[in-house]
């Protein structure tokens, strides 16, 4: 789920984390496990949250901007939460984009009733779609190309609930794992590339699905299986059907789940995520070895990436860095005058660990480079005699259109940089990236040069697994975000 129309600027220096999204059916305290199932996916999405539930006779729904445990910890609130279906949603958005209009799960009253649905990915043909429903009279309530979707089910011709929500789906683009609610049970499916990831859990007699597992962990949930690409579930009171309504298509699983943002303690796709990130590490000191004292990660997503890296190696493994855990990712500074201080907010040199040592740093990505340069000062300053910076992902040469918020390619260190060049901007004194075969070994296949790549790699290598309708338009996916905005 990303926005259409804000026009914002990219307004930081990492890779920004999706959406979470959390689906229950058959459980009486169905709301409050889903709060418990978006806290537990926090980590794609600060910015805003929602929960809409089912009593058998009437949706609710509660929606804010903030964290989980802020909106959702109040007994009062789980309490207007009635049902034993509930499906919910942890959003992230660029500043200024997280209105409550565009908090998700979107609820719409159809003619065979209400439906609520929450969508994690991004469509690359929203904006073509959304010009032509507007064209034909659709009125659009939020900047969401979730709201899309919803359109398109109330334009379907077809009397099922579940075809028409089949139609809506058959007409988008781009990347989507989805949860919906609607009277008769809840239903969720992927995309057939299986770009985002959804799983299916099962809690005695519930089903639930879930962006990641540790979502099933928190509520003591099993994990039956992955949602597969291309796969709609739909869960009611006979129990579970699957339908494959799209055509096969080769899978192409985002791989940067696997580098940066789901939880290392999630299983996705059947591999555990800190055992790749381990294996991504070790593929790095083969790769790119260097002398040194110590392997310092950058907390916190460099961390089972530097254990590999320090196992593979034989150094030391030390925490050189400390990570405040207490900012919240939306800290803004509240004056110009401290702004440079930025990245001292979040982390903090450990100079026991650093001084007089030549030092690896790892990290999972470099973006605009603007943070590693700091922290790179940072780590020189507490007395690091060299500073080696291993990444574990190739260099990220382009855009992500399909969910993940980065900078335009413009803004790409690496789209604009050699490495050496990059090694000089940030100060280090070598830096080294992972290759993309080095990733494809990570994560349990021998190359990437398949007849079809088995991952959507193209934030490293510019093959995006679909079309890219909104950017194909025309005019340039900026111009054309301010003309719908304006329609
Ligand atoms: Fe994932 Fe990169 Fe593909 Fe986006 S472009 S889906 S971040 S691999």
């Amino acid at each position: 789920m990303t926005e259409i129309g804000t026009g914002l600027p990219f307004d930081g220096d990492k890779l920004k984390e999706e959406c979470g999204i959390f689906a229950i059916h058959g459980h009486a305290e169905a709301a409050a496990h889903a709060a418990l199932g978006l806290h537990a996916l926090q980590h794609r999405g600060q910015e805003a949250a929602g929960i809409v539930s089912f009593d058998g006779e009437h949706f609710h729904s509660h929606r804010a901007v903030g964290l989980i445990g802020d909106i959702f910890g109040r007994k009062s609130v789980i309490d207007g939460l009635p049902g034993h279906a509930a499906i919910g949603h942890a959003r992230y958005a660029t500043t200024g984009a997280s209105m409550l209009r565009n908090v998700q799960p979107l609820f719409a009253d159809f003619a065979f009733g209400g439906l609520a649905v929450a969508h994690n990915g991004n469509l690359t043909n929203a904006m073509v779609l959304r010009r032509r429903l507007v064209e034909e009279g659709c009125l659009f309530q939020s900047t969401t190309d979730t709201e899309v979707i919803v359109h398109l089910i109330a334009r379907s011709r077809r009397q099922n609930i579940v075809a028409r929500v089949v139609d809506a789906l058959r007409e988008i683009d781009g990347a989507w794992s989805l949860v919906a609610v609607f009277a008769d049970g809840i239903l969720g499916g992927r995309d057939p590339l299986g770009v985002r990831p959804l799983v299916l859990g099962r809690l005695d007699e519930a089903w639930i699905l879930a962006s990641e597992t540790c979502a099933l962990d928190i509520i003591g949930a099993e994990f039956v299986r992955d949602v597969e690409p291309g796969e709609i579930v739909i869960i009611d009171r006979n129990g579970l059907k699957s339908l494959r309504p799209f055509a096969p298509r080769p899978h192409r699983f985002c791989i940067f789940e696997y580098v940066y943002f789901a939880r290392p303690d999630s299983m996705v796709e059947g591999r555990g995520v800190y055992e790749v990130r381990k294996r991504i590490g070790a593929e790095l000191a083969r790769e790119s070895a260097v002398p040194a004292d110590v392997v310092v990660p950058v907390p916190d997503s460099g961390v089972p990436a530097a254990i590999g890296y320090a196992q593979e190696s034989g150094l030391p493994f030390e925490l050189g860095i400390i990570r405040n855990h207490y900012v919240g990712r939306t800290f803004i500074e509240p004056s110009d005058s401290i702004r440079h201080l930025g990245v001292k907010l979040k982390h903090n040199a450990n100079r026991a660990s650093l001084a007089g040592k030549r030092v690896v740093l790892v990290d999972d990505s470099i973006v605009r480079g603007t943070t590693s340069t700091k922290i790179v000062n940072m780590v020189r300053a507490a007395g690091a005699t060299e500073v080696h910076m291993r990444i574990a992902s190739p260099p990220t040469t382009h855009s992500c259109f399909y969910g993940v918020d980065t900078p335009e390619r413009s803004k790409l260190l690496a789209a604009r940089h050699t490495v050496e060049e990059m090694a000089g901007i940030i100060g280090v004194d070598s830096l080294a990236f992972l290759s993309i075969d080095g990733l494809y070994r990570a994560v349990g296949e021998a190359r990437r040069d398949h007849a079809v790549p088995q991952y959507c790699d193209a934030c490293f290598t510019g093959d995006y697994p679909t079309r890219l309708a909104d950017l194909e338009g025309e005019l340039g996916g900026r111009q054309m975000t301010f003309l719908l905005e304006d329609a």
